[in-house]
């Protein structure tokens, strides 16, 4: 392919959504390839999903695809160099050559660059859209400089980068297995999600002054027909990056507060903790979705608790503050899960409506051997406490830690010392029989 003549330079002139820009840009990158391996020269080539295009289409109220790409084409330009190209591979997909890049992080920065000007309401006449789109890249000298190679570098590390929370992926050489194992699992979650295939398993919380059962966290279990157990963490990356993660929410939480309404009749009246991805926190929709399952299912919203992790918290505080101030109005509890993890600053301990914190495992494990984790553990079960929340310690694996938890005045403790998260029946008895002893 590099050996062929270098094409006239009319990209610039040429509708960049159209298919003329297309030929122009694969032209482009031919000849960069060959350039890039003559001169041992560094380039990368971003291949851009813009999932959800069809929703943005929706409601700009249906240009035809070229308006819209051509939309998403002059968002990204301004985040490019002069000599870089874009143009649309299909109707979903945007391809960027960077030429003569300096090193490969230069790539990355890039993606980000894009991402971050996609992110932002794309606006019409019609109305406005927000895009998801994912990012994934290829560069010159990691791969070889054969396009056809490069574009499919591209497009194995564009599946993986719809799976991660950052957006983008760089193609590595062990990628091509990955790729396959998440492959088609996109589509094969939504079916799970209509088929009910999936299940929620429930790990008990109890006190540690008494080893009184009081609640029971909601975890995220998926037996896929071929590939076996999923992840919850996998499972939750495909369907934020497929945008099925709204459906997915709604699923889970239909799915706890259905089962809570059966344990009610008789009398098993745990509080159920629910976590929320980083991503279902900017959905406008959620606080709605919440009340309306709640009203469903007739679950007194106090005995919901909704885990938000740290780092969710962190991008844009205004934003969080107003979502989570929403979300508290509805009645449920709210917690911070994974704490310790991220950057909170007592400031937004202050601001935030939250009534739980939850001790990340990894300093509870270490607990006993590690002084600092011990420090980390102390601290958090006091700050908790000097703003009158919850210190819930998970992954608590053995008596001695949980001695040192109830000593340093830890309110609840979760993890396999207690139980392991349990099917539906099964949590059922482990409740019933724990209530008696207790
Ligand atoms: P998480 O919310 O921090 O949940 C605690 C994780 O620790 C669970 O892993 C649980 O099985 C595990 N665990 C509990 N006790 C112990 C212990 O004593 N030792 C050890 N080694 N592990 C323990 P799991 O079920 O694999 O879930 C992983 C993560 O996936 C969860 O972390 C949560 O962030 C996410 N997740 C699970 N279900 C959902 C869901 O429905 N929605 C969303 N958005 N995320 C979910
Ligand atoms: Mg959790
Ligand atoms: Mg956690």
């Amino acid at each position: 392919m590099s050996s062929a003549p270098p094409p006239a330079d009319h990209g610039f002139h040429a509708h960049p959504s159209g298919e003329g820009a297309r030929e122009d840009l694969l032209r482009f990158l031919d000849r960069e390839a060959a350039v890039a391996q003559a001169t041992n020269g560094r380039l990368a080539v971003l291949l851009v999903e813009l999932r959800r295009v069809d929703r943005l289409q929706a409601l700009l109220k249906g240009p035809p695809a070229a308006v819209t790409l051509s939309l998403v084409i002059e968002r990204l330009r301004p985040a490019l160099r002069p000599e870089d190209r874009v143009a649309a591979l299909s109707d979903e997909q945007v391809c960027i050559v960077l030429p003569r890049i300096a090193h490969p992080t230069q790539a990355v920065l890039a993606a980000v660059k894009c991402l971050r000007a996609l992110d932002r309401p794309i606006a019409h006449e019609g109305g406005t859209a927000v895009l998801r789109p994912c990012v994934g890249i290829a560069t010159v000298p990691e791969n070889r400089a054969d396009p056809a190679q490069l574009l499919m570098a591209a497009d194995v590390a564009r599946r993986i980068a719809g799976t991660r929370e950052e957006g983008y992926h760089v193609f590595q050489s062990e990628d091509s297995i990955e790729a396959e194992v998440y492959h088609g699992l996109d589509i094969d979650l939504q079916r799970a999600i209509r088929s009910n295939e999936l299940e929620v398993h429930y790990q008990p919380q109890v006190t540690l002054d008494d080893s009184r059962p009081v609640a029971a966290e909601a975890l995220l279990r998926w037996r896929h027909p071929t590939s076996g157990p999923i992840a919850p963490g996998t499972i939750v990356g495909i369907a934020e990056n497929t945008g099925i993660i709204g459906s997915l929410t709604f699923w889970v939480l239909n799915a706890v507060l259905r089962y809570a309404a059966q344990l009610a009749k008789d009398g098993i009246t745990p509080r159920f903790s629910v976590n929320l991805s980083t991503r279902t926190l900017v959905d406008q929709e959620l606080p709605d979705i919440v009340e309306q399952a709640l009203g469903t299912w007739g679950i007194p919203a106090e005995r919901i608790t909704l885990e938000i992790t740290e780092s969710s918290m962190i991008g844009d505080a205004e934003r969080t503050m107003a979502m989570l101030t929403r979300l508290k109005g509805t009645g449920v509890q709210l917690a911070i899960d994974d704490f310790g993890t991220g950057y909170s600053s007592l400031a937004y301990l202050k601001r935030f409506p939250v009534d739980e914190l939850k001790i990340d495992r990894l300093f509870v494990s270490g607990l006993l051997a590690d002084r600092g984790d011990h420090q980390i553990v102390r601290s958090v079960i006091d700050l908790a406490h000097n703003f009158d929340l919850r210190a819930v310690a998970e992954g608590v694996e053995d008596e001695p830690a949980r001695a040192e938890l109830a000593r340093m005045g830890c309110d609840l403790v979760q993890g396999y010392l207690v139980s392991r998260p349990l099917p539906e029946r099964e949590f059922r008895s482990w409740w019933t029989a724990r209530e008696k002893r207790a």
